[in-house]
């Protein structure tokens, strides 16, 4: 019988794990692969302040990123850098593979190549299956709200070595596709309710013409995934079950970013469980605890991206538009990335505020 078990390594159960191994619980991690960070289905863009809270020194970081350029549905280029790098894209398997470093040293016990299979025997079950589903069915738990992606690696050198690029045309209804830059070249990828991903990134690069310039560029086998965008469960705990990272929906709604609000929660939920092995409460200590913290932020990029999922081509045209001739969009680069709730406030009282009512009306209703 052991104290803990966490279903999963990748950053959020490793995350839990080295937490609730610090607070003297005995800890297994289950992880069905070989090795941990593999298959890869991340860009790996967090924040610089996110990283550091995790993991401290020592990231794995690929590039420093200094802001966006983002393309309005007519086109349009939008480019904001400020002085200083906010952001960085890590090397996901690398990152994994410090955390689990980290999670051995603090006297956990990883099994890799190990699935969960429902006769273990544990006080308390940490889900962090990712987007899977399985565990969560399995144990009477819900499933976040996902849409799916697809990824290529272009070999090039014709990318701007320190932004984003961001696509919100109509070839990605319902989210977006992105390029983040990478060791050699760029990662280009596309999540979007209703389509084939693959497809629509590939006429992407075909048709629209900023990213005809990769046309020439070598291309990496397609890399598949799913973004949770619904944002938390409301109850992502069950008796003595708790679902952390994407299993819970800890990701952003806005921008389907889940590492580091996935590792911060998971090691929220790590300390209730370990208050629940004591005998103080139930793990509904959890959700009291991530929602002090982080619910208004959560709530707000939930809103925004209901919102943004109801306007037209027209009016994300002219919304975009008026926050980048406000300089809001310039002010929204030295805000937190992560916790993004002061900012979706702050543009949404700029000049934008017109542009988004008709949208807001329609999300309401
Ligand atoms: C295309 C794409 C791009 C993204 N880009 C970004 C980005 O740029 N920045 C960002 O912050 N986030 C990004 N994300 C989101 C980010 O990847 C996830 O939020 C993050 O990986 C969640 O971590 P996790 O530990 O919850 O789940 P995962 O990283 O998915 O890890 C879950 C682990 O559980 C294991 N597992 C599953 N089932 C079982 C089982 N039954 N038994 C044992 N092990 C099991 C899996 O093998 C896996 O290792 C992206 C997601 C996608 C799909």
């Amino acid at each position: 019988m052991r104290d803990l078990l966490v279903v999963g390594g990748g950053p959020a159960g490793l995350s839990a794990a080295i937490e609730a191994a610090r607070l003297g619980v005995e800890v297994e991690v289950l992880e069905e692969h070989a090795e941990v960070g593999i298959p890869e289905h991340c860009a790996g863009l967090v924040s610089l302040k996110g990283l550091q809270e995790i993991i401290g020194s020592g990231a794995p970081i690929i590039r420093e990123i200094r802001g966006f350029r983002v393309y309005s549905p007519s086109g349009k280029a939008y480019t904001v850098k400020g002085e200083e790098a906010k952001a960085a894209v890590i090397d996901r398997p690398a990152f994994e593979r410090e955390l689990l470093r980290r999670a051995e040293a603090s006297g956990v016990t990883v099994t890799l190549g190990e699935r969960f299979r429902g006769d273990e025997r544990f006080m308390v079950l940490i889900n962090a299956e990712g987007t899977a589903g399985r565990v969560s069915k399995r144990i009477g738990l819900g499933v976040p709200e996902s849409i799916p992606a697809a990824q290529l690696d272009l070999e090039t050198p014709d990318f701007d070595d320190d932004l984003v690029e961001i696509y919100l045309g109509s070839l990605a209804p319902g989210f977006f596709a992105w390029a983040v830059p990478r060791r050699d070249g760029v990662r280009v990828g596309l999540a979007a309710r209703g389509v084939v991903p693959l497809r629509s990134l590939e006429m992407l690069l075909d048709k629209f013409r900023p990213w005809r310039r990769f046309s020439g560029a070598r291309r990496s086998a397609p890399i598949f995934g799913k973004v949770v965008i619904g944002g938390p469960l409301n109850v992502a705990h069950r008796g003595s079950a708790v679902a952390i990272g994407d299993a819970g929906g800890f990701v952003k709604p806005t921008t389907g970013g889940g590492v580091v609000l996935g590792c911060l929660t998971a090691r929220i939920a790590a300390r209730a469980a370990c208050r629940f092995l004591s005998g103080g409460g139930d793990l509904s200590s959890f959700e009291k605890a991530w929602k002090s913290s982080y619910g208004l932020d959560f709530a707000l990029m939930r809103l925004a991206r209901s919102i943004y999922n109801r306007m037209d081509a027209s009016e994300v045209d002219s919304a975009l538009e008026a926050l980048y001739s406000s300089g809001a969009l310039k002010g929204a680069i030295q805000h937190d990335m992560d916790l993004q709730g002061k900012a979706l406030w702050r543009l949404a009282r700029s000049r934008m505020f017109l542009r988004i009512v008709p949208a807001a009306v329609r999300a309401i209703l």
